[in-house]
């Protein structure tokens, strides 16, 4: 027995018990093999007149046998020597090209892990196998030999008997345990399935024996009692399906066959709302194709969702969601991309210091916004459906990243407008503004049907602003992440001063709270805690609007208050809230008869009662719903 080298009994230990999780890709890796073997031996037919050879006699053959448990991948490809037998599978990387790729490694200053460098691939065999043997017989060659391994010391090479020249690996399975149930490699459904997740787009046919059942034909002198029979039949079968689509020029794909491809490897039932396709070339050459779906997976913004494009290398596929390709506000995106030029890489930690992936991932990200941008300006419809379905997840990209993709994204958001009565892009927002429009209004709750009814978006819709409408708990985070938009600040039109108030509205409210000081102390008094001040609206200012409104100073909003008191630790953080009161409403009278009264007990059940009030109808909840109702009861009585 000739024993691995130490260098290759290190990776391979590393290899067989840490590298690969994920056991099912010995299949692909062996599948991979044989077909660079096939390619190897086509592209010398094509440079040798002598070799008779053409891409049709081309295959790989796939075969397992239960009893033997074995599980066997035959080509006809180029084969190898004794000396190569010995050379290619007795050393898993040569030393050379380890020198190699190690000096490479840290010239390029990645932190690349060195093993993922290498293909490894025959090896993964012996991640399910306890021994693998490998019959081969090169090409132009009149013998056969054998390679045998556990995968532990070392391998015997012996001779062998084959027809033709070729590889045939037989992988011994190993012996189940309570973990691993080997067993499941053996059956023809099991194979087909991970030859067609795997390795759907090798370019040669991969091939298997299949099972099928036909109805035996009608003897002549069947009776009036004859009953169908049934019989099983072997069937050989081609199981990939060999040209990748993206790979196929735009032009030359109809949209239904792009609509199969994505829903039979996508599992969707429903079209996709957009098809982007690119092809590069020079540096970096790939092809990407990608689906914006039509509709949102249920579990999207749960935590299990994962996003991801498949990711190839020269048809083979090396991970099934590269999550490194997609920012997360583009998590939706399904699709692939292959490149020749990546390295068969291994793991996610080393894809992720990949410079060329993110290369691809930038020019990913270019795209899928410039085809959105494109489905907003001549889809509306469309667009706005998946908006529905995708935009929490863009106004998430703004917020997360502190407004840093603001100038990607802001463009992409829709927003309800309460003056247009339908969803607009910011800068419809803007064309449509006032000529001395400075900011651009908002109100956020849980609905637009309430949000149109508030007090205080009434009042700025008729001094003739239209309120833009936040009615998911992302949207006014998204805002003020944002701060401004094309030098409009945004503004909730349930903060601070909004500055809308014309000079003499503003010089009554000042002459009322100076008229009215003892009241608005006594309110302030009533109310404790509960409000940072009692003041004259400057936003409710005609008899006819709401008595009072509350609203926030400083940087927390009221709805924002009430989402975070949903999430852990979110309960402490709290706005400092202002009790504001309609000076021109007939209430403001009766306050003040009470309050010139010295009537402080009814001061203070209308200071409750106000500030109740103002809450609900602003959709905000109420500390004491009991105590509120017996004042009102009080009132009644
Ligand atoms: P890689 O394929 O990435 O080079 P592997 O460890 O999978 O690494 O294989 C090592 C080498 O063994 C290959 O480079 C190839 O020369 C040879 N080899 C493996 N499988 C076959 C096969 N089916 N036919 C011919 N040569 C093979």
């Amino acid at each position: 027995m000739k024993k691995f080298k130490t260098e290759s009994k290190r990776l391979l230990d590393l290899m067989i018990n840490s590298i690969y999780t994920n056991q099912e890709i010995f299949l692909r890796e062996l599948i991979s093999n044989a077909s660079d073997a096939v390619d190897k031996l086509y592209f010398k037919s094509l440079t040798d007149q002598n070799i008779p050879i053409g891409k049709d006699d081309l295959e790989i053959h796939v075969s397992f046998d239960k009893d033997a448990r074995t599980i066997t991948v035959s080509d006809n490809g180029i084969g190898m020597t004794k000396e190569e037998l010995d050379r290619n599978l007795g050393t898993i990387a040569h030393s050379d090209s380890l020198d190699f790729k190690t000096e490479n490694a840290e010239k390029q200053g990645d932190a690349v892990d060195i093993i993922g460098q290498f293909g490894v691939g025959f090896y993964s065999a012996f991640m399910v196998g306890s021994t693998v043997r490998v019959v081969s017989r090169a090409f132009g060659e009149d013998e056969a030999w054998a390679w045998e391994s556990d995968g532990i010391e070392g391998y015997t090479i012996s001779e062998a008997e084959r027809d033709g020249h070729g590889t045939d690996v037989v992988v011994t399975l190993k012996e189940n345990t309570e973990d691993e149930d080997y067993d499941r490699f053996l059956s023809e459904y099991g194979l087909q399935h991970l030859i067609k997740q795997y390795s759907n787009y090798v370019r040669y046919p991969v091939r298997m024996e299949v099972t099928r059942t036909r109805q035996k034909p009608k003897p002549e002198d069947a009776g009036d009692d004859w009953k169908p029979e049934y019989e099983q039949y072997t069937e050989t079968e081609t199981v990939n399906s060999m040209i990748p689509i993206w790979k196929r020029r735009k032009s030359e794909v109809t949209q239904e066959e792009y609509n199969e491809f994505y829903k039979q490897d996508f599992h969707d039932f429903a079209d996709p709302a957009r098809t982007i396709s690119i092809h590069a070339e020079g540096a970096l050459t790939y092809d990407a194709l990608l689906f914006v779906p039509s509709r949102a997976p249920y579990d999207l913004y749960s935590k299990d969702f994962k996003k991801g494009l498949a990711l190839y290398s020269s048809n083979v596929l090396i991970m099934e969601k590269c999550e490194d390709l997609l920012p997360d506000y583009f998590n939706f995106v399904r699709g692939v991309v292959d490149s020749q030029d990546l390295t068969l890489n291994i793991s996610r930690e080393t894809l992720q210091h990949n410079s060329q992936l993110r290369a691809i991932a930038n020019k990913v990200e270019k795209k899928v916004k410039s085809d959105l941008a494109d489905m907003r300006n001549t889809d509306r419809e469309a667009y706005e459906k998946f908006f529905e379905n995708f935009g929490r997840g863009i106004k998430y990209g703004i917020y997360s990243s502190y407004g840093m993709k603001k100038d990607e994204l802001a463009d992409l958001l829709l927003f309800y407008s309460a003056k247009q009565e339908k969803m607009v892009t910011l800068d419809e927002y803007l064309d449509a503004a006032q000529p001395d429009q400075e900011a651009i209004y908002y109100a956020a709750g849980e609905t637009t049907e309430r949000l149109a009814k508030m007090p205080i978006v009434q009042s700025v819709l008729d001094r003739g602003y239209d309120v833009l409408f936040c009615t998911q708990d992302v949207d006014e985070f998204c805002m003020t992440a944002m701060g401004e938009y094309k030098e409009k600040q945004f503004k909730n039109v349930a903060g601070g001063d909004l500055g809308l108030e014309t000079e003499a509205e503003k010089a009554e409210a000042e002459a009322a709270a100076k008229e009215n000081e003892g009241l608005f102390d006594a309110l302030k008094d009533a109310l404790g805690e509960k409000v940072t001040k009692v003041a004259v609206s400057t936003r409710l200012t005609a008899e006819s609007a709401a008595p009072a409104c509350v609203t926030a100073e400083g940087p927390l909003s009221l709805e924002m208050e009430k989402i975070l008191a949903g999430q852990p630790g979110g309960e402490e953080l709290k706005t400092q809230r202002v009790l504001e009161l309609n000076a021109k409403h007939p209430v403001f009278d009766v306050l003040k008869a009470a309050q010139n009264a010295g009537d402080a007990d009814k001061v203070k059940l209308y200071a409750d009662i106000l500030y109740n009030q103002a809450l609900l109808v602003e959709g905000l909840p109420i500390d004491d719903p009991v105590a509120y109702s017996q004042a009102i009861a009080s009132l009644m009585k």
